[in-house]
């Protein structure tokens, strides 16, 4: 469950090869630069006047058929999937992959001559930790074509594919995590694979003038043409997940969440990236705090401690918002990286323990029934918790919206209330919970 903290790494010095590009058959060389931290990975045209970059991320993606062109302006770089899956799988977060021309080499059609320029390069690592997203509930994308991605909550980043030609023909499936090593030995050296039917309309208008069967395999019915054999039985759907790894790169952050794909394309693997920077956007606008009304109807900081007992950093209420005639009551709490519970739950993956939501139920739930008790010579005593379901985490950043409505009283003895826990509109935990009131 726990993991050390990640830092965010860049290579360690400039490294270059060069070899042709696949769509002009034109020579090209590349270097990889190191770069400062939050950098991310550009693409620099050297070829070009003022050598303008290009940020590797979803909002200068311009094409995916065949391969993934992003741009920016008039200048565009192609193919840039398998560099990409590189960086990413490696380790790498930050560079400068200087070109020029505009496609990277294409290698054996692989991404094997990246993983040995990363290592020729060397990866270090930077004083700044690594910005994640952290999947937590389902999100899918699918295709008319029947291309479907589904990405799951989980610790580690995760791929599952299952890769199928036309009428099924070499249907295969993979699953793994995606590591450093994983990735050198089972992915990177899966080269591209096409289907004759596809790349001879291409060759006759001379679209790919660098594609040989030394840079592909040309599967032509049953028969698979390549220069040498396979290199793996399941050589296609390892090919699929290094272009998934390539192309989710340019979500610019690291994944943690197991991404299912059936017959992936770099279509589809864009439009999940799309949705992941939308789900992104939504999470860092609703994170920031909300305005709190003060006064009327509700109770700030100092009134909530008047009531509770309880002091940091067991108070888990920072405001009561308002209530809703005799028997709602909605409070507040903002998480914060700085609360105790996270350096030890967990060391590198901050997830706010259950059992402190049903704390923070209890704590407002106590607020309205010292208001409906309308005394402080008795206290309510949180008596039993029934129905507790805990149903997303809650990491630091969000803001709980703590909602408690009183369901039964017992003249005045006893009461029920049933609470829920709020973050991004969603429900993270929810709970039946009974008082009963003892005097002081
Ligand atoms: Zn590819």
């Amino acid at each position: 469950m726990a993991s050390t903290p990640e830092f965010q790494h860049t290579v360690g010095k400039t490294a270059s090869l060069s070899g042709t590009a696949l769509h002009t058959g034109e020579k090209v060389s590349l270097k990889l630069h190191p770069a400062p931290v939050g950098y991310g990975i550009k693409f620099k045209r050297k070829d070009l006047q003022d050598e303008p970059t290009i940020d590797a991320r979803i909002d200068n993606l311009k094409t995916v058929e065949r391969a993934t062109t992003i741009g920016e302006g008039s200048v565009r770089v192609h193919t840039v999937e398998h560099v990409l899956a590189a960086l990413s799988a490696m380790d790498v977060d930050n560079a400068i992959v200087e070109m020029d021309a505009n496609e990277p080499p294409i290698g054996d059609g692989s991404a094997q001559l990246y993983v040995d320029l990363i290592k020729r390069a060397g990866v270090t690592v930077q004083e700044e930790p690594r910005k994640f997203f952290d999947v937590r509930e389902p999100m899918h994308v699918e295709s008319k074509t029947g291309a479907l991605l589904v990405l799951l909550p989980d610790e580690k980043f995760r791929i599952s594919c299952t890769q199928a030609g036309p009428n099924n023909r070499f249907t295969q499936f993979l699953s793994m995590e995606v590591t450093p090593t994983a990735f050198e030995r089972e992915i990177a050296p899966a080269r591209t694979f096409v289907y004759y039917e596809d790349v001879q309309p291409l060759m006759e208008k001379n679209l790919i003038k660098g594609g040989s069967l030394e840079n592909a395999i040309v599967v032509r019915g049953e028969a698979v043409l390549s220069k040498e054999p396979l290199r793996f039985a399941d050589e296609f759907v390892r090919h699929k997940i290094l272009d998934i790894i390539g192309d989710l790169a340019l979500a610019g952050r690291r994944i943690r969440g197991h991404v299912v794909a059936v017959k992936p394309g770099h279509a589809t693997n864009a439009e999940l990236v799309r949705a992941l920077a939308r789900e992104q956007t939504r999470r860092s606008a609703i994170a920031v705090p909300r305005a709190m009304p003060t006064g009327d109807g509700g109770l700030d900081t100092d009134e909530v401690m008047k009531i509770l007992p309880h002091r940091y950093p067991f108070l888990m209420v920072d405001r009561i918002i308002g209530f809703e005639g005799e028997n709602k009551i909605t409070g507040v709490k903002s998480i914060t990286i700085n609360e105790p519970f996270f350096q030890g739950h967990f060391p590198g993956h901050p997830v706010m323990p259950g059992v402190m939501q049903v704390e923070a139920m209890a704590q407002v739930a106590s607020i309205l029934l010292f208001k409906l008790t309308k005394t402080s010579s008795r206290v309510g005593y949180f008596m039993s918790a029934d129905q507790v379901k805990f149903r997303k985490p809650v990491f630091p950043g969000d803001t709980i919206f703590i909602h408690a409505e009183l369901t039964r009283a017992r003249g005045n003895r006893l009461a029920k209330t049933k609470c829920h826990c709020v973050v991004n509109d969603a429900v993270v935990s929810e709970g039946e919970l009974m008082f009963t009131f003892l005097d002081k």
